[in-house]
């Protein structure tokens, strides 16, 4: 063994046990947010230990700070100018955060990425653009070149949310995790900083958030029932609605702004960010599998939503399942860029209720017919291998 190995090995202990005996001062809370967020949340199990309260930190502002609402407050959704306006606020406070233009839309919205990592990665961003574009194409390198940039690299890990204009959720926590990012303390949070560069965007459909949010103010921030439900507004984008997710040509400018952002960054993992399935469905790549892809996708798929799966069972929150529902056949899907270029699509689909209003769901319709997935086989709030927490059939 190299005797600088030898070191960084010593100081990782010294380093390791220093943590141990020096425990950090607890960080300071939000306590309104904690006590908002448990009145808001319908049933204590649908609330996880990693968002049941938010660390505050002196001159870096929450969504709250900005907007004058929490993100995901109720009959609140946030347009684009003011999801932008976030961003730049969190980044002009924080040394971790810095925010990236991709371009701007049919209707001059400017699609916007911020990225938050450690103090360090995020001041040499170029340096480790240039080491995922060495890798993405490795002609003229050979294998110690390729093993000495890996060992130096950081992946990408970008989050697509909001493609579908009425799936309103995640453009608003990602506002939320955004901050969670730059400014929680706890080793969680410092380990993703370390080792992991974490993008975002603002909305990936910038406008058909504005549209959509406009439509929900007019016509549906009064839904009450079920029955109450309206259809959203007939187009999204200017020219496509929900196949925005299967432009398989890039024919529309939004979706070259994201492929052009995604050649010049290559983030190894791109996970879209949708509402759908009751209550949390984490996309494992099932059969038909395109098989020009490469295998071991087909083996990480799953490792990744099993881990999700086994995770959230473990905090007690129902409702969180795998497999039976998309497979990985079609190459359209907008995070397929990434899986094309040998990286990774990943994918979730949550409840929602196309805004921000909170009301009784009936879940128990049979599977292919809104409820559940075509060939999922029995509801789906039946027991399966693949949902051992079963969602429950009435829900508010
Ligand atoms: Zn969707």
């Amino acid at each position: 063994m190299k005797a600088t190995r030898v070191w960084s090995l010593l100081l990782l202990a010294v380093g390791v046990t220093a943590g141990v005996l020096a425990q950090p001062a607890p960080q300071p809370q939000d306590e309104e947010y904690a006590r908002l967020v448990k009145e808001w949340t319908t049933r204590p199990e649908f609330l996880s230990p990693l968002v049941d309260h938010l660390p505050k930190a002196n001159g870096v502002p929450t969504p709250k700070d900005v907007l004058g609402y929490y993100a995901g407050a109720p009959k609140h959704l946030t347009r684009v100018a003011d999801l932008n306006r976030y961003y730049r606020a969190l980044a002009a406070a924080s040394k971790r955060v810095k925010v990236l233009s991709a371009g701007f839309t049919d209707e001059n919205r400017e699609c916007l990425i911020t990225a938050i990592s450690d103090e360090d990665t995020i001041r040499n961003l170029d340096t480790y653009r240039g080491y995922l574009a060495k890798l993405a194409d490795p002609r003229g390198l050979n294998e110690a070149e390729a093993k000495r940039i890996i060992a130096q690299a950081k992946p990408i890990y970008l989050f697509t949310g909001g493609l579908h204009s009425a799936e309103t959720g995640p453009p608003e926590m990602l506002m939320e995790l955004a901050y969670r990012l730059a400014v929680d303390e706890s080793p969680l949070y410092d380990q993703i900083r370390r080792n992991v560069i974490v993008m975002m965007t603002n909305a990936a459909e910038p406008d058909g958030r504005d549209r959509y949010v406009d439509w929900y103010y007019r016509y549906k921030i009064g839904e009450e029932t079920e029955a109450d439900r309206v259809a959203g507004p007939p187009y999204w984008g200017k020219y496509i609605l929900h196949d925005n997710n299967r432009d398989i040509n890039y024919s529309q400018v939004t979706m070259r702004n994201w492929l052009k952002f995604y050649l010049e960054w290559h983030p190894p993992v791109m996970h879209d960010l949708h509402e759908s399935e009751p209550f949390m469905y984490t996309f494992s790549g099932q059969a038909p599998q395109n098989p020009t892809l490469d295998p071991i996708l087909y083996g990480e798929l799953p490792w990744f939503s099993n881990f999700e799966m086994t995770r959230m069972i473990s905090y007690g929150m129902p409702g969180v399942w795998t497999h039976a529902f998309v497979d990985m056949w079609s190459p359209g899907y907008l995070g397929f860029m990434s899986s094309n270029h040998n990286g990774m699509l990943r994918m979730y689909e949550i409840f929602g209720n196309g805004g921000a209003n909170t009301m009784k769901r009936t879940i128990d319709a049979p599977a292919g017919e809104g409820g559940g997935p075509p060939g999922g086989g029995g509801s789906m709030t039946a027991r399966e291998w693949y949902r051992p927490l079963p969602p429950y059939k009435e829900v508010v």
